[in-house]
C-alpha cells in the first residue's frame, strides 16, 4: 500500500471523527482537512510528500485508530471505579455562577465558565476549543481564545463536522499554558499525542470534553434543512444548535434576513433511536470522556429534554470529575464565583440521565467484534473496560449487536469514498 492508501483506509473505514490532528502531524502542505464528496471534513493528502514515517505517526495519534482510557498516571487514592462510567474522583451537578453564562451555554455554562475562569485568573494564556464555523455556517471550526469574552463567544455544542486539532502542534510551539475543550474522541487523540510529544502534558494544563452520543452528519443536515424547513442550504449564514436556554431553540439565519428556529427534539428528535449519526459514533468506544480532567453532561431524565418543558429549563449540568487536577479546578472556580455546584451524584444517577451512554458502552466491544470479523479497521483501546462491559451485556445481546454491525458492514454503512476534495 502506498503511504496515501493506508491513511485513506481510516477514512475509507468510516472511522475519521475529522479531528484534523493529522493534518497537524503531516502539515497542511500534505494532508489536508476538506470537505469531501460525503460533506464531511477528511483529511486529503496534497501532492507526494506523504511519506511511511508520517502515517505510522499518524496512526499512532488518530483517535479512529487507538482511543484509551485515563491515563494510568491520572489515578490516585481517591479515585473510584465504575463499569460503566470509569475512573472518577466525584461526580456533582452544578452550573456557571453568572446567568448569563448559564443563558449561553449549551447545558448550563460549566464548561465555558471553567475556560472563562482559567484565562481570568491567568492559570492558562488560552483555551483551544471550537466556535461556529465562518465559512460553513452549520460546521464548527477550532477556536483559540484568549479572554474571557471570546471563550464566551464559543458557548454552545457544534453538532457539525468540526475539527479543533487541525494546528495543535503549531499551538504547542508557543510554548505558552493552554487548556483544551473538545469531543472524547478528540481528548483520546490529544492523550495519543501525548505519547509521542511530552509538550503535551506540560503545557496542555486541563483537558474538558462534553459527555458525546455523536454529532450530526451532513445528509442530515441537508435534509433537516431542505424536507423539514423548507431552506436552501446554500442561503444559510448562521446556525446555532444549542444555549441561550437549555437546551435552546436551534436557529438558523439566512442571508435575507429571515430567522428560522426549531425545538431542540424538532431538530434531534425525541428519543435516541431517531438520531442520525456517523457510523463511528456508532461504535464508539468512549463518549463519556474517559481520558478528560472533566466532563460535563445534560441532566435530563431519560435522556431527552421534555417538549413541554422545553423552553423553562435554566440548565444544570452534570460534572464526571475524574482527575484530582479536574477537581481542585473545581473547587478553584467555586471559590472564585465562576461556578456553582449543588448536589453530589453517582453512576447510577449518570445511568438514568445518560441512557444512551449506558446502552453503547455495554454493546460497543461487540460491535467491534463485528468490525473485526469482516476485516474493517477497530480502534484499538486500552483502560475503556470493553471486555467487562460485553460480559455485562450477555452472550444473546452480544450476538444481536456483532451480527448487527457486520450486517451494516456487509450493507456499506461502514464504508466511504477515498477522500477526494468534493
Ligand atoms: C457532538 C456533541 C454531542 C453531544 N452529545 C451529548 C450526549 O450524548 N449527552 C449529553 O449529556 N450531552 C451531549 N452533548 C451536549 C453536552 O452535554 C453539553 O455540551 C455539555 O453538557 C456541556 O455543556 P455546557 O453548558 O457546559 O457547555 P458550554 O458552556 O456551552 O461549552 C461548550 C464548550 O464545548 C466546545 N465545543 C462545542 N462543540 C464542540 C465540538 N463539536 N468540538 C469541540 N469543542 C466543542 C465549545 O467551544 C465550548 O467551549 C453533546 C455535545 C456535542 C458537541
Ligand atoms: S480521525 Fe483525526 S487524525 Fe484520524 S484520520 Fe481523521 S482527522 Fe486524521
Ligand atoms: S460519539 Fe464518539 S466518535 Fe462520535 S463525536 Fe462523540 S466522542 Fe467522537
Amino acid at each position: 500500500m502506498t503511504p496515501a492508501e493506508r491513511l485513506n483506509r481510516i477514512s475509507e473505514d468510516a472511522m475519521c471523527i475529522g479531528c484534523g490532528l493529522c493534518q497537524s502531524v503531516a502539515g497542511p502542505a500534505t494532508v489536508r482537512m476538506e470537505i469531501v464528496e460525503n460533506g464531511y471534513e477528511r483529511p486529503v493528502v496534497q501532492g507526494e510528500g506523504l511519506t511511511h514515517e508520517m502515517v505510522d505517526r499518524i496512526l499512532d495519534v488518530c483517535p479512529g485508530t487507538r482511543v484509551d482510557g485515563l491515563p494510568e498516571g491520572e489515578v490516585n487514592d481517591s479515585t473510584q471505579s465504575d463499569l460503566i462510567w470509569g475512573a472518577y474522583q466525584n461526580m456533582v451537578l452544578g452550573h456557571a455562577k453568572d446567568p448569563e453564562v448559564r443563558h449561553r451555554g449549551s447545558t448550563g455554562g460549566v464548561l465555558t465558565a471553567l475556560g472563562m475562569y482559567l484565562v481570568d485568573s491567568g492559570e492558562v494564556d488560552f483555551i483551544l476549543h471550537a466556535r461556529a464555523s465562518e465559512q460553513v455556517p452549520t460546521f464548527g471550526e477550532r477556536a483559540v481564545s484568549e479572554t474571557a469574552a471570546a471563550v464566551l463567544e464559543g458557548a454552545g455544542s457544534r453538532y457539525g463536522p468540526t475539527a479543533p486539532l487541525v494546528d495543535v502542534l503549531e499551538q504547542l510551539d508557543r510554548g505558552r499554558p493552554f487548556a483544551f475543550v473538545g469531543k472524547p474522541c478528540d481528548i483520546a487523540a490529544l492523550r495519543n499525542l501525548a505519547r509521542l510529544d511530552e509538550r503535551v502534558n506540560t503545557l496542555v494544563r486541563y483537558m474538558l470534553t462534553p459527555v458525546c452520543g455523536g454529532f450530526m452528519p451532513p445528509q442530515g443536515m441537508s435534509r433537516f434543512l431542505e424536507k423539514d424547513l423548507g431552506v436552501d442550504p446554500e442561503a444559510v449564514t448562521g446556525f446555532r444548535y444549542r444555549g441561550f436556554g437549555c437546551p435552546g431553540p436551534t436557529r438558523v439565519e439566512m442571508a435575507n434576513g429571515d430567522v428560522v428556529e426549531k425545538a431542540y427534539t424538532d431538530f434531534w428528535g425525541t428519543d435516541e433511536s431517531m438520531w442520525v449519526l456517523p457510523f463511528r459514533c456508532k461504535v464508539c468506544p468512549d463518549g463519556i470522556g474517559e481520558a478528560a480532567d472533566i466532563a460535563a453532561s445534560d441532566t435530563w431524565p431519560g435522556g431527552s429534554p421534555d417538549p413541554e418543558t422545553e423552553g423553562d429549563d435554566l440548565g444544570t449540568n452534570a460534572l464526571v470529575v475524574r482527575t484530582q487536577r479536574g477537581a481542585e479546578l473545581v473547587a478553584r472556580s467555586v471559590a472564585a464565583g465562576y461556578l456553582q455546584t449543588t448536589d453530589t451524584v453517582d453512576p447510577r444517577y449518570m445511568d438514568s440521565v445518560q441512557p444512551h451512554q449506558r446502552a453503547k458502552k455495554l454493546a460497543v466491544g461487540a460491535r467491534h467484534e463485528g468490525l473485526r470479523a469482516e476485516g474493517k479497521t477497530v480502534p484499538r483501546t486500552a483502560r475503556l473496560r470493553l471486555d467487562a462491559l460485553m460480559a455485562e451485556l450477555g452472550e444473546d445481546n452480544r450476538v444481536f449487536q456483532r451480527d448487527g454491525t457486520r450486517e451494516r458492514v456487509r450493507i456499506g454503512k461502514a464504508s466511504e469514498p477515498a477522500p477526494r476534495r468534493g
